[in-house]
């Protein structure tokens, strides 16, 4: 089955009670047994949620995975990875990190006794010197954000073969239908289902995805355990958002790259970081691991100054100035003092994360209006 046929059809049956096409909200906390023990699969609704089952199983599919396990948020899900470890363990992560994942591993999880070391993992010479026998896990964001950076998947994969190291890479950037990270040798997948898989900015959710027996287990004791369940409402916003997923997802690509050709031609602007130029450092392995560059693209001003950056990002009228990404509408920010307020300012700008720095989510406008925009906010 082909990627959009799967985001249309994988995990979904009509309903078999009334053969409704789409799977209905099972507003539900619990299930009648008949005997203690005999039940149709559906016991209490943390545990399952037949409106969750079919979104959990549409994810998997589209992830190329066996197993898919909803959150109440992409960083509940994260944190329910991260509940694998041991105190003791330690883990190898990419420094240009979404802020939420590198304030939960920092301020929550180093507390338990876990060791947590950022670098460029754009350059892999940075990897084999980091690995000790206590490295329990490597977590990789790519595109990271926002400097969109691009990971080599498939070289780490190689790099920890026959290692007892769990190989997580948050896939939030480049959704299931531009990069498969399972294909390319990870372990686990994780998203935040808030940005582009839900697609439309009306719902929080987050999801891991993996084909490992052992690693689903743990996964969904912890999910039943810890208790950070979505509910169906939103389980249902979501499969309803992924039914357009590669649509959008080719729009999100196009206006992208046309966005970030204007930008790079822009006086005003000092540097533009988008995966899909030729001069973008990573390009060969972006363009090796995935089918498209996506929208996000960030910039920076010459001068570098706050000041400037604010002008722009308060003069479009289409880019909205808020948090998150990969809604059908384009959205501006500020990662220094939004997305990324939580990492100190030096950690923040050894990666690129200056004052002047902007991103944009490009979303599923016309090209010519959202240019226009940005043209007349940079003017
Ligand atoms: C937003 C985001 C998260 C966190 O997801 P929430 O749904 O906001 O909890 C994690 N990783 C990345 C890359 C994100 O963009």
């Amino acid at each position: 089955m082909q990627f959009g046929t799967k985001a249309i059809h994988a995990g979904q049956e009509p309903d078999p009670s009334t053969g409704a096409i789409m799977t209905p909200i099972y507003q539900t906390s619990t299930y009648v047994q008949a005997a203690p023990g005999d039940h149709k699969g559906y016991e209490y609704a943390r545990t399952q949620n037949p409106t969750r089952t079919a979104l959990e199983a549409n994810l998997a599919a589209l992830e190329n995975g066996k197993f898919g396990f909803c959150f109440g948020s992409g960083m509940a899900a994260i944190d329910a990875v991260a509940k694998l470890l041991n105190p003791g363990d330690e883990v190898i992560s990419t420094n240009d990190l979404y802020g939420g994942s590198y304030r939960i591993f920092t301020k929550v999880f180093q507390r338990y006794g876990i060791k947590f070391t950022f670098t460029d993992l754009s350059n892999l010479d940075n990897l084999s010197s980091l690995i000790t026998p206590k490295t329990k896990m490597i977590w990789v964001e790519t595109p990271t954000n926002p400097m969109l950076s691009i990971i080599d998947i498939k070289a780490i994969g190689e790099k920890i073969k026959g290692k007892e190291i769990w190989f997580v890479v948050d896939n939030t950037f480049a959704t299931p239908y531009l990069q498969n990270p399972l294909d390319l040798g990870a372990d686990i997948v994780v998203h935040s289902l808030t940005k582009y898989i839900g697609g439309h900015s009306d719902v929080v959710m987050g999801a891991v995805i993996c084909s490992d027996d052992a690693i689903a287990e743990q996964i969904k004791f912890l999910q039943n355990a810890c208790g950070a369940v979505p509910g169906p409402n939103d389980a249902f916003l979501v499969l309803r958002g992924i039914k357009t997923l590669h649509v959008r997802m080719d729009r999100h690509c196009e206006n992208g790259a046309r966005v970030a050709a204007f930008l790079k031609t822009h006086p005003k602007i000092e540097n533009v970081y988008f995966p899909g130029f030729e001069t973008h450092p990573n390009h060969a392995v972006a363009k090796a691991q995935m089918r498209g560059f996506g929208g996000m693209i960030s910039f920076s001003l010459k001068g570098n100054s706050y000041d400037e950056a604010l002008k722009v990002l308060t003069r479009t009228h289409y880019f909205a100035l808020a948090e998150s990404l990969g809604g059908v509408e384009s959205l501006i920010g500020h990662p220094a003092s939004m997305t990324h307020a939580s990492i100190p300012k030096e950690e923040r700008e050894k990666t690129g994360v200056v004052d002047s720095l902007i991103r944009l989510s490009v979303g599923i406008e016309d090209a010519e209006d959202l240019i226009e925009d940005l043209r007349q906010a940079l003017a």
